[in-house]
């Protein structure tokens, strides 16, 4: 009997030390203290959901779809706050917060501090590097919080890396955050350059140098025409139509465009970024970039973002429906992949981290959306300006209490309130009631609504997420869905509903399952994911959930 237990607890013992070896085993070579070498944080400007089913059948093995099959997609992923644009969208991806809280509120914005439009990139106190422009004097100090970049910066005592890489200003700058090694940009116009803020650095590295001397960006002022025979191109509308803007010097928005010719009434290199090309440049750029600056070669894990933003120049110029949009993402999935066959190359397949999502999504041009009977619009900021002024004439006796409209915001005159002796909110109530009967207006709300009360969810927790109470205006609108402030060919975003809200989250590569989700995700929940990869300190300001599922 005694034997017999003997037996049975040596079996029980070489059982559990076999099965715990077999537990290890299944998680690879990732251990609970070891890190991917490089994360790669990847923005597709203006890049809606359906972009991945809708051309799926066209993409290749390498690009979208290697992530969507050895990575895992989360399939309902949304931004959590208005407005949906470009400075809120890079910087709430890489915060994990929403204006609220990083305070990019847009792109420009009132301030009320000095009572003027800022951006939000400027940085007067600092210069351009790589250019002679006045008009490029950038840095991430508008925002108020940390990316995860910068948390692993100070996790690893500033020796991993990060390099920031766009088309625009704030699609580089704003992600890699405060402690950036780099923020590279592209200056367009008679220079066709990459360029930097001497917020980083006082030089150039060579490498950029050569790059902006090796003729490449000339060498992409070519024939733009569709990847693949035209007629192929069944998923999106009519070459020819009446929604779609195209460049000047050309009558028609139509397939082929001689980008050489054109660039000159187009603004020169400008041209680029509004087409394919500007894609493969920023490619190219990151390709050098990864290689130069030896990213992903020591145990430190670097960070490297990229923000492709001509599907956003593209999309704004020929709209969501467009033959033109379709092949600048056929395009893009090339450039994906050859940016993903580098990255197996220099820092080794399973070794680095992916992730890729937008920064907003876009609405279908409106104007053909009133050719198939779906209710949509234009607005004008001015003519809301122009009645709440006479409303206030009328109801208070002066038009001075407007100092501002913009993105939907409403600004008083605070000073002209105190000296009429009214009460803010007040004042701030009684033309909320008046907007709220204006025709184009679905919702409105007071800034004191929205310091005041918690909305759990719809449009008016999206409004709450994006309301910043020091930054934000007095009275926060919303226009009816499919109205946008737009030229009536092309389409723009901005909106909380869920063409703009919408966007791919995909992840693959070093600690990252197979799989798909059709639970909802929010964009903070990116960083906060990423952050629990890599076990270091979330943004400060991190509002997210780590994704469990996704992660090894
Ligand atoms: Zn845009």
């Amino acid at each position: 009997m005694r034997k017999l237990l003997f037996v049975f607890i040596v079996v029980c013992f070489t059982w559990s030390s076999y099965s715990q070896k077999s537990m290890e085993g299944s998680h690879g070579k990732k251990s609970e203290f070891s890190n991917p070498k490089l994360v790669v944080g990847i923005i597709v400007d203006q890049m809606r959901y359906d972009y991945l089913t809708r051309f799926y059948s066209k993409y290749g093995e390498g690009g979208f779809k290697r992530m969507m099959n050895e990575g895992f997609n989360c399939k309902n992923n949304h931004f959590n706050y208005v407005p949906t644009y470009t400075g809120p969208g890079h910087a709430s991806v890489f915060t994990g917060t929403t204006p609220k809280n990083h305070g990019i509120i847009a792109n420009d914005w009132y301030d009320k501090e000095t009572d003027k439009m800022v951006y939000c990139a400027e940085d007067n106190t600092v210069l351009a590097v790589g250019t002679s422009s006045e008009a490029e004097r950038m840095s991430p100090r508008r925002m108020n919080t940390t990316t995860f970049a910068d948390e692993n910066r100070l996790f690893t005592q500033m020796r991993g890396k990060s390099i920031g890489i766009s088309i625009k200003d704030r699609g580089a700058i704003l992600p890699v955050g405060h402690t950036a090694n780099a923020a590279y940009w592209f200056r367009g116009k008679d220079e066709g350059k990459f360029i930097t803020s001497n917020y980083y650095m006082d030089n150039l590295p060579k490498w950029v140098q050569d790059f902006n001397n090796s003729n490449t960006a000339k060498s992409y002022l070519k024939e733009w025409k569709t990847l693949y025979d035209i007629s192929t191109y069944t998923e999106s509308g009519d070459d020819l139509n009446n929604f779609e803007g195209g460049f000047n010097g050309k009558k028609t928005a139509t397939f082929p465009y001689d980008l050489k010719a054109l660039s000159k009434k187009n603004g020169g290199f400008n041209i680029l970024k509004q087409s394919p090309y500007g894609n493969s440049l920023l490619a190219d750029f990151a390709i050098e970039a990864i290689k130069n600056e030896a990213l992903g070669k020591d145990k430190d894990t670097d960070v490297l973002t990229v923000s492709f933003s001509s599907t956003d120049y593209v999309g704004h110029n020929f709209g969501v429906n467009s033959k033109e949009i379709q092949d600048t993402y056929l395009r893009l999935d090339k450039d994906l992949e050859r940016l993903f066959n580098t990255l197996d190359k220099e820092v080794g397949q399973g070794s680095y981290t992916v992730f890729l999502t937008a920064d907003h999504g876009a609405v279908d041009v409106p104007l053909y959306l009133q050719s198939l009977k779906i209710p949509s619009g234009y607005i004008k900021s001015k003519d809301l300006k122009d009645a709440l002024k006479s409303f206030c004439l009328e109801r208070f006796k002066t038009d001075g209490l407007i100092k501002n409209v913009s993105n939907n915001q409403v600004f008083l005159n605070r000073n002209k309130v105190k000296e009429l002796g009214l009460d803010l909110s007040y004042v701030q109530q009684t033309l909320v009631n008046e907007i709220i009967t204006y025709g184009k207006v679905y919702k409105a709300y007071s800034a004191t609504t929205m310091s005041t009360s918690y909305f759990s969810e719809g449009i008016e927790h999206l409004l709450q997420n994006g309301y910043n109470q020091k930054r934000s205006g007095d009275i926060l609108t919303v226009p009816y869905p499919n109205h946008i402030f737009y030229r009536k060919t092309g389409t723009s975003h901005g909106s909380g509903f869920n063409y703009d809200t919408h966007v791919p989250l995909l992840f693959f590569g070093y600690g990252i399952k197979h799989g798909a989700t059709l639970q909802k995700t929010v964009i903070p929940d990116i960083t906060s994911t990423i952050s629990a990869l890599l076990g270091i300190s979330f943004p400060n300001g991190a509002s997210g959930k780590p994704l469990e599922f996704i992660l090894e």
